[in-house]
């Protein structure tokens, strides 16, 4: 069993199911409410932990009651949490809305995971890190500093910390943030993912490995990248080939878009030809 910490945004999902998107200034009526846990990090991590990894989160949440909701939740999915901080700032949360075809706009309070305590980071050394970057340049640069293995998705797409590049094994990001993030061109390991296309893999800028989209119905598109990325680490973790990971973390992605969920049940991998 692969053991990996994640470390990144914990927030509170509200979802709005529209038919079309409001334009500026627009109201639209018909929107159906879903409340469901969210953040980058705890997608990632519960992704993971539903994959058979042995997860660690780092991150915080506020001290109120979506916070303690959400400690409830990650420990029902067996992600040790005992790095989540507990913050004076309310917990994340993330407008979303979602319309008839999956295409979703979303509007990010960060609120705790912008109060991480990077002096207070509780990433063993050594781990095998995933990380996001809608937390702070310095609780990047601690994770980095602190991994054996580290894995960046760079999303969203910002400059790196300084000193960050140079630790990353692995950079995932999707084709909007490659064309923004020049400077990850290079990493010793790149993903790029390609939505329903799939998924190529360059070492040090050279095509190593690529794999289809696996065909399915988009549903929620919120949380797929994530389930993806969990899926990646935990497969090369595990000491899969490069083309047997990213085929299962295609697979794994398209698992996702099909759930209505940012943190998605992730079960009937079988159905994809995909073991846990
Ligand atoms: P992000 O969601 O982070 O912007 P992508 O859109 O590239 O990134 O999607 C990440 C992964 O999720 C893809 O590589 C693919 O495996 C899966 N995926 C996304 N959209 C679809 C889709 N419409 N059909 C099948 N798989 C998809």
């Amino acid at each position: 069993m692969p053991e990996l910490t994640v470390v990144g945004a914990i927030n509170v999902d509200l979802t709005a199911r529209v038919e079309r998107a409001p334009a500026a200034g627009e109201t639209v009526a018909d929107g159906v409410l879903h409340r469901g846990p969210g953040g980058k990090g705890a997608n990632q991590a519960v992704a993971a932990a539903r994959l058979g990894a042995a997860v660690r989160l780092i991150g915080a949440v506020g001290d109120d009651a979506e916070g303690r909701g959400i400690r409830e939740r990650l420990a029902r999915d067996g992600v040790d949490a005992t790095g989540v901080q507990t913050s004076d700032a309310a917990t994340g949360t993330a407008l979303i809305v979602v319309d008839a075809t999956g295409e979703n706009s979303i509007v990010v309070c960060a609120g705790a995971n912008a109060a991480i305590d990077a002096g207070a980071l509780d990433v063993e050394a050594g781990a095998a890190v995933l990380m996001q970057l809608e937390v702070s340049d310095a609780v990047v640069a601690a994770a980095a500093e602190a991994a054996g293995f580290f894995a960046l998705n760079a999303a969203p797409a910002r400059p790196l910390p300084a000193g960050v590049f140079e630790q990353c094994d692995l950079v995932i990001v999707n084709e909007t943030e490659y064309a923004q993030l020049p400077e990850v061109h290079d990493a010793p390991l790149l993903c790029v993912t390609l939505g329903a296309e799939g998924a190529r893999l360059y070492r040090h800028g050279e095509l190593a490995a690529s794999a289809p989209g696996v065909v399915t119905t988009a549903v929620n598109t919120v949380g797929a990248g994530d389930a993806f990325c969990a899926a990646l680490v935990v497969s090369l973790l595990r000491g899969d080939t490069p083309d047997d990971a990213l085929t299962r973390a295609c697979a794994v992605g398209a698992v996702a878009v099909a759930d209505e969920a940012s943190q998605p049940a992730l079960e009937h991998l079988d159905a994809y030809g995909v073991q846990r």
